[in-house]
């Protein structure tokens, strides 16, 4: 065969091999961009385990009507514009490939109105070559996105996908993970029509306790203690379980770093050391932490989906990491607090 460029389509389903493995990650980059986009309030519709549709609605900040048309092609973000904006990453999205991806390997329609626009527009792209096609819409503003038939045209993909059952819990445990990184958004989560989640913004103490008991339980939230520690620019905070309350079965494992969820080796390892003997090796330590560092010191572009991080002083923080959960459980021992939000 002589070289050739790929058609576009083509392209995008070959990047989305990357990015969209099952219906959770096209939920997890739908809804990134809600949060990239100030929203306060997501609505997540699932049908048939995502297989059939997935739908995300968001009040956020919207997309102009010229603009509609690039927020669906491969390599178009509204969030770097230069390698030093690269180096500086504060939103959760950069890489301009997620919903071109998407849409590539579904039936998808963005409809979206700016707060500043006085109708909202609604666009889809099609065909090898992905044109997109824009038209007058209704919709408050905000954003809304309807993915339907994930796969319909990459049947090798399609046939991986698991029971419905299976496909819906791995995108409840995405909402799960996102609902504990962002308790200034309200959530709602349904599938087949059947409300499955719904969390309210939970501004006070006492609201914050009780969306940490809808997503980790009861007697988690009874339990942990908060902690808050820091050095230099780096901070960490979140909840912990006391030793003597660890299970074999963890409540919730959970960590942030600047709101990005992760299951990152260095923390975990970082916090498996700190509950050290105190944790015998048959019980799992529970804990929800948020660790936050200077953004230039972290290197988010390391995998395509952004599973991973690079941290350019990975010792200081795993040391620190240690050292701060070790002075909790440390004090735990001595004077059992009873568990307070900040
Ligand atoms: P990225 O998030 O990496 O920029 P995406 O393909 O996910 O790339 O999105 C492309 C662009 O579309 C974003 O940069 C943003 O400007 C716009 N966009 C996508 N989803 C939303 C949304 N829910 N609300 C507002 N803008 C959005
Ligand atoms: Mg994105």
């Amino acid at each position: 065969m002589p070289i050739q460029l790929l058609p576009p389509q083509l392209a995008n389903q070959i990047a989305a091999g990357e990015v969209v493995e099952r219906p959770a990650s096209v939920v997890k980059e739908l809804v990134e961009n809600s949060l990239d986009a100030g929203a306060t309030q997501i609505e997540i519709d699932i049908e048939k385990g995502g297989s059939k549709l997935i739908r995300v609605r968001d009040n956020g900040a919207g997309i102009a009507q010229q603009e509609l048309m690039l927020a669906l092609s491969r390599h178009a973000t509204s969030k770097i514009a230069t390698l030093a904006d690269l180096e500086q990453i504060v939103s959760l999205g950069f890489r301009g490939e997620a919903l071109a991806s998407i849409s590539s390997v579904s039936r998808l329609t963005l409809t979206s109105k700016p707060e500043t626009q006085s109708a909202a527009w609604q666009a889809n792209a099609e065909g090898r070559d992905m044109a997109v096609q824009v038209k007058p819409a209704a919709h408050p503003t905000g954003t809304s996105i309807d993915v339907v038939d994930l796969f319909f045209n990459t049947p090798a993909r399609r046939r991986f996908l698991r029971s419905d059952k299976t496909e819906f819990s791995h995108i409840d445990e995405l909402i799960k993970r996102l609902a504990l990184s962002r308790f200034d958004v309200a959530w709602t989560l349904t599938h087949n029509g059947q409300p499955v989640r719904r969390l309210p913004i939970a501004d006070s103490p006492a609201a914050k306790q009780k969306r940490l008991a809808a997503l980790c339980g009861r007697s988690f939230a009874e339990q942990a203690l908060w902690i808050e520690n820091h050095y230099g620019q780096l901070q960490l905070s979140g909840w912990l379980l006391a030793p003597a309350a660890c299970q074999a079965t963890a409540a919730c494992q959970y960590s942030y770093v600047n709101g990005r969820m992760m299951r990152d080796k260095l923390l975990n390892h970082a916090i498996r050391q700190a509950y050290g003997e105190r944790l015998p090796a048959e019980l799992q330590p529970a804990f929800v932490l948020y660790l936050e560092l200077d953004p230039a010191d972290l290197d988010v572009n390391v995998h395509p989906a952004k599973h991973e991080v690079r941290f350019h002083q990975a010792r200081l923080v795993h040391d620190f990491v240690v050292s701060a959960l070790s002075d909790a459980l440390a004090q735990l021992s001595t004077d059992l607090l009873p568990s307070t939000v900040a």
